[in-house]
């Protein structure tokens, strides 16, 4: 009898050790593959992002008509503005995602916009707001730069590294430009990766975003 009680008190006590060792294995393994995925991920220094119809479905220089009107969600957050003439322009709904995503990781924001109306678009950047680090912000507060006017966007970039770096090397840094217009893609002749935001309806998406940080190398 007593042998026959040790031997099961044995065997509980095998059984509970490997239950013990299968759920530490299984607390232990979803962090580790998580971590796993994250590290595939590679951000940039530098993350560019052209304005009409890759941040906000319309073209400042002929959609808007100034002044524009916030609407204000129960967050606190503005995701559509309404013009003069009451036309409503909703940000891409991942957006502000993307961004705060980028901003937590330390990426500098520069938005670059060859738009004939940049004082219309610099309203757009102010009227907007999202909610970053428990602070509700205007997008002109969560780009470092922005850079305006009819001419390339590698000029563009140069530019603001200039103001964030001091110097204008291109090849020193990992930067990409979230562009709508395929003719942009000229940028990757000077090192920058182009991320081609084609759809109008939903530029550029957390899928596209997600993505390219998988494939950045
Ligand atoms: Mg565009």
């Amino acid at each position: 009898m007593f042998e026959l009680g040790t031997s099961r008190r044995i065997v509980s006590l095998v059984l509970l050790v490997v239950s013990a060792i299968c759920l530490k294995k299984t607390i232990h393994f979803g962090p580790i593959l998580e971590q796993g995925s994250d590290h595939k991920m590679k951000y940039p220094e530098v993350a560019t992002f052209d304005l009409d119809y890759t941040v906000w479905p319309c073209y400042c220089d002929s959609h808007i008509s100034p002044p524009l009107k916030p609407i204000r969600g129960s967050s606190g957050e503005v995701r559509t503005v309404v013009d003069a003439s009451g036309y409503q322009v909703t940000i891409y709904p991942d957006i502000y995602r993307i961004l705060a995503d980028l901003k937590q990781n330390g990426v500098k924001l520069i938005s670059a916009s060859r738009t004939w109306a940049p004082d219309v678009a610099q309203q757009m950047l102010k009227t907007f707001k999202m909610s970053y680090n428990g602070s509700i912000i205007p997008l002109s507060e969560v780009f470092d730069i922005s850079e305006w006017g009819e001419r390339s966007k590698v000029g563009h970039i140069r530019d603001s590294l200039k103001i964030i770096y001091g110097d204008t090397n291109l090849n020193k840094r990992d930067i990409c430009l979230f562009d709508d217009e395929g003719r942009n893609k000229e940028v990757e002749r000077y090192g920058i990766k182009f991320v081609y935001v084609k759809d109008p309806e939903r530029g550029a998406t957390w899928k596209l975003y997600q993505d390219y940080l998988k494939n950045n190398k």
